[in-house]
């Protein structure tokens, strides 16, 4: 992948949180966001709230199963950031690119995120340790 051509902003960061609850205050009335949508993602077994800094959003991850992927993370390393989202066109192209230059892919085709965005992970231990969404309004 190349950044400069295929990547035009940071879409969004996760954030892995306890309780949206708790976190969301934070946002509103330390940093003066608002949040402007709560949307539950079944498949994922995450409830999501999202706020808009510039160009980017945060966006807010609570577990809504025990074995979700963020019930697990907040257990091993705690609240905090959880992914890194990018921004780009073509996604499946950018997918089979990632993959061709030899990135490990969580997700081989793409699939349907949250906030109406078509998203693919790629795995950490590809990417500096950074686990990597690439991320499409569609
Ligand atoms: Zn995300």
């Amino acid at each position: 992948m190349c950044i400069r051509d295929r990547v035009s902003h940071i879409e969004h960061l996760g954030i892995a949180v306890k309780s949206l609850d708790e976190a969301i205050p934070y946002w509103e009335n330390v940093l003066g966001l608002t949040c402007y949508k709560i949307e539950e993602v079944a498949d994922q077994k995450v409830r999501t709230a999202f706020f808009m800094l510039g160009q980017t959003k945060i966006e807010l991850l609570e577990a809504t199963s025990e074995d979700s992927t963020i019930a697990k993370f907040v257990e091993n390393k705690g609240i905090g950031i959880h992914h890194m989202a990018l921004a780009v066109e073509n996604i499946e192209e950018q997918l089979a690119d990632a993959s061709e230059k030899g990135l490990r892919l969580i997700d081989a085709t793409p699939r349907k995120g949250a906030d109406d965005m078509t998203i693919a992970f790629l795995h950490p231990k590809s990417t500096q340790g950074i686990l990597t969404e690439l991320c499409e309004k569609k």
